[in-house]
Order: C-alpha cells, then structure tokens, then sequence
C-alpha cells in the first residue's frame, strides 16, 4: 500500500491522479488533500476520499464535512500537510502550481516522503537544492511530466555515463502555426486551445511561449544530471514521441505513447511498473511523425531559460517569477502576448541580481516575490 497525498488536488493533474487512484484502490489511499477554488469539486472530492487531513486555499473557504479530518489552510497549511506522518511508504503528489509548490515540496522531503513532482517550479527555483535533499534524507523523487517519465523510462537499467543527449520533444503550443507577426492580437481564450494536451491555464500558456520548454530542460538537467549543452528541445508536432535519449553508440531510444497524463501520473505512482491502465492505446502503425529543431528567434522564451541557467545565482528565481508575473498579468487580459516575452527578457537581462553563486531557498523566495510584485505593479495598468 502507499499512502498518498495530493496537493493541487482540484486542478489537471490532481484530478488525473485522483482517477489513476481508483484504479487501484486495494494499491493506493489518500491521506491528505489540499483542495482549491472550486468548492463543489472540494467537497465532493473530500467526501469521496475522506482524507485524514485537508488543507483548503483560504480559511473563508472551509466548509462542514460529514466526517472530522484534520483541517488547515493557506501556504501554512500546505506545510502541514507535507509535515503530516502517520504511514511508511508515504508519497506526495505534488500538482500545485507555481512556485507555492516549492516550500511544501522541500518540507515533504525533509519529513521522509517520497514525492511525484509535476510542480515543475520547484525544480526551475531550485533543483540543486532539492536534489541534494533528496540525498541528504534518502528519499525518492520522480517527474510527473511526459517528457521526463519518457527519459526516465529510456534510461531504465542504462548507465549514465553512456548518455550522448537528451531530446525534449514539444508539440509547438497553441500558435506552433503561426508567424511572429500574427501574434500580435491572439486572445487569451487563442491561447488556452492547446491542440494536443489539455491542462491546467498556466502550463498551456507557458506551452504556447515555449518557456514550458525552457523550464522542462532545466528539469532534465536537474533531475538526469545532464550539461545543459546535451540536452535539446525539438519540435514534434503529433506529441506521440515524449522524448529521447541517445546514447554514446549512436543508439537513440524514445517513448510512444497517447497524450495522456494518466501514464506519466502511473509510472510515477507504480514505478518501475507498467501498470494496465484504462487509457487508450496508440497505434502509431497509423502515424506519420515530423520532428524539427526549434526556432530560438520565433520562440525567445526558451534561449531566455537558458541564459539565466548559464548566468546562475538568482536568476532561476528571476525567471520563473517573471514568467508566473507576465502569464498572470495576461490571463487576466492586462497585457497582450507578446508582452510576456518582452518582461521576462527585461528582467533576466538586468545586471541587478547576484549570479554565479548558490543562494538560500529563502533568499530565492523573497526574490522571486519581489520581482512578481515589481512586475504586478509596473505593467499592471497597460492594455
Ligand atoms: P491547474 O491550474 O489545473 O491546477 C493547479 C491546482 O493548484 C489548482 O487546483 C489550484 O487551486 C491549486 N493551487 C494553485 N496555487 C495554489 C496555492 N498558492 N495554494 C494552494 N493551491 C494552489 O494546473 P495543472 O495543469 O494541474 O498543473 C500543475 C503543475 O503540474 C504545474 O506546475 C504544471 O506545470 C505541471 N504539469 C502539468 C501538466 C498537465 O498536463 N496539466 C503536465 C506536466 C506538468
Ligand atoms: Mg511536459
């Protein structure tokens, strides 16, 4: 048995965990559930579930269960529940998104739980500091992403030092069709239409910016121990290849399979197994598949997540807050798209912030805070 929490548990990838979940009831039981915005989802989730303790997004949010589990709240109640230990075998799912899934991620950690981590901001903040973590304290770490269960699944019983490079594959976003000079006037509701995967808001905007792509390379380096130099971004437009690994004789390996989160979520939950999961089977007998290199100059955002990898220190945190800044001022049709590019380049190309050294998680977090609100103030009144 494992005994699993789950924090995001509302949003895309929690309610694809939930459903993996009861697949295997007899394999797998919810511990702990943070829940979000939407209250009859929440209730009807922790009716369900009746977890041992539930942490809701805001105290006016928490309503009467029909049972007693322990209840919290906020980012202090997220910690709660990555402190919560009552089981061996713990896992934290961790499917929060944006960098508010960094702290619960590192407490899990430290409280001995092993963790499925598809909060990819965790790893773009700070994946030297989590890995060493993850050491330090012996627990187990693996990617809910299709890309990075691809990787691992490619380098199942291989040895790392006969990896060549790693190939993240990318779908193109919602505009992969168009030219820079039509992007100038795409709507929010444009950008949401993702043609191959549906997911949470952000992640489909950071799709369609290509900075997904950008964050997904730094994951690969940190959670594969690859040089950035040998890990590339191609594009892919069917998303049935979810990524590849050549290795050191010329041999490439790669992984198939259906865009379907549910597998990424059931490797992590069962791995090593391939567990039978009900999800439609691919026949890639019927497929003609295309791959290209992808072009830095139609999508800056993914050279922008490789210049602050290579100037180091705070810029990750830099990146990412100005990214979650730009994404969140343009959901909410405050500035149009392209704009998003332009923020994030003003900010990782400022010489102000300290690089080439490893900062504090705590120092990281204020940074980021402070540039997001910097970033919330400034462009905040544009359209
Ligand atoms: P989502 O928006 O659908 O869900 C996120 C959930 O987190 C929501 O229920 C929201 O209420 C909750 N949440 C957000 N901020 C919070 C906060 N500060 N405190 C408490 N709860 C908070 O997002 P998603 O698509 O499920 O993505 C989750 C993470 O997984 C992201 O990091 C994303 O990049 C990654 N990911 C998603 C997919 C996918 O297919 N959706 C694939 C790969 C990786
Ligand atoms: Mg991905």
């Amino acid at each position: 048995m494992k005994y699993i929490y789950i924090l995001g548990a509302c949003g895309s990838i929690g309610t694809q965990t939930l459903d993996v979940i009861d697949q295997y009831p007899e394999e797998y039981k919810v511990i702990g559930l943070s829940v979000g915005s939407d209250l009859i989802l929440s209730k009807k989730i922790i009716e369900k579930y009746k977890p041992e303790i539930v942490c809701f997004r805001k105290e006016e949010h928490i309503f009467s269960i029909s049972y007693a589990p322990k209840v919290v709240y906020g980012d202090e109640g997220l910690l709660e529940i990555a402190r919560y230990q009552r089981y061996e075998n713990e896992w934290l799912v961790n499917a929060l998104v944006g960098v508010a899934g960094l702290m619960p991620t590192v407490e899990a950690i430290r409280n001995g739980k092993n963790i499925a981590l598809a909060n990819k901001e965790t790893l773009v903040v700070a994946g030297d500091i989590i890995k060493e973590y993850v050491r330090k304290y012996k627990v187990t770490l693996l990617p809910i992403d299709s890309e990075h269960s691809a990787i691992l699944q490619c380098l199942r019983r291989e040895s790392d030092r006969e990896i060549e490079k790693l190939y993240i594959t990318a779908s193109g976003g919602s505009f992969r069709n168009f030219t820079r000079e039509e992007l100038n006037g795409v709507t929010v509701e444009d950008a949401l239409r993702h043609p191959n995967w549906s997911m949470g808001p952000k992640i489909t905007i950071d799709s369609a910016t290509m900075m997904n792509k950008g964050f997904e390379v730094i994951e690969a380096h940190y959670l594969f121990d690859i040089p950035y130099e040998n890990i590339e971004a191609i594009y892919h437009p069917e998303s049935m290849v979810h990524s590849c690994v050549e290795f050191k004789d010329g041999s490439i390996k790669a992984q198939l399979g259906v865009s379907d989160m549910r597998i990424p979520i059931s490797y992590a939950l069962a791995y090593p197994q391939h567990r039978a999961l009900a999800v439609k089977h691919v026949s890639f007998k019927a497929c003609t598949l295309h791959f290209d290199d992808l072009s830095m100059e139609r999508y800056p955002c993914l050279s922008y997540a490789f210049l602050a990898a290579k100037k180091g220190g705070l810029y990750l945190a830099v990146l990412n807050a100005s990214n979650e800044a730009a994404v969140h001022l343009f959901l909410q049709g405050r500035i149009p798209f392209l704009k998003i590019e332009q923020i994030i380049y003003e900010e990782i190309c400022s010489e102000v912030y300290e690089r080439s050294y490893t900062p504090s998680l705590e120092e990281r977090i204020s940074v980021g805070k402070s540039v997001f609100a910097k970033i919330i103030k400034e462009y905040g009144e544009i359209l």
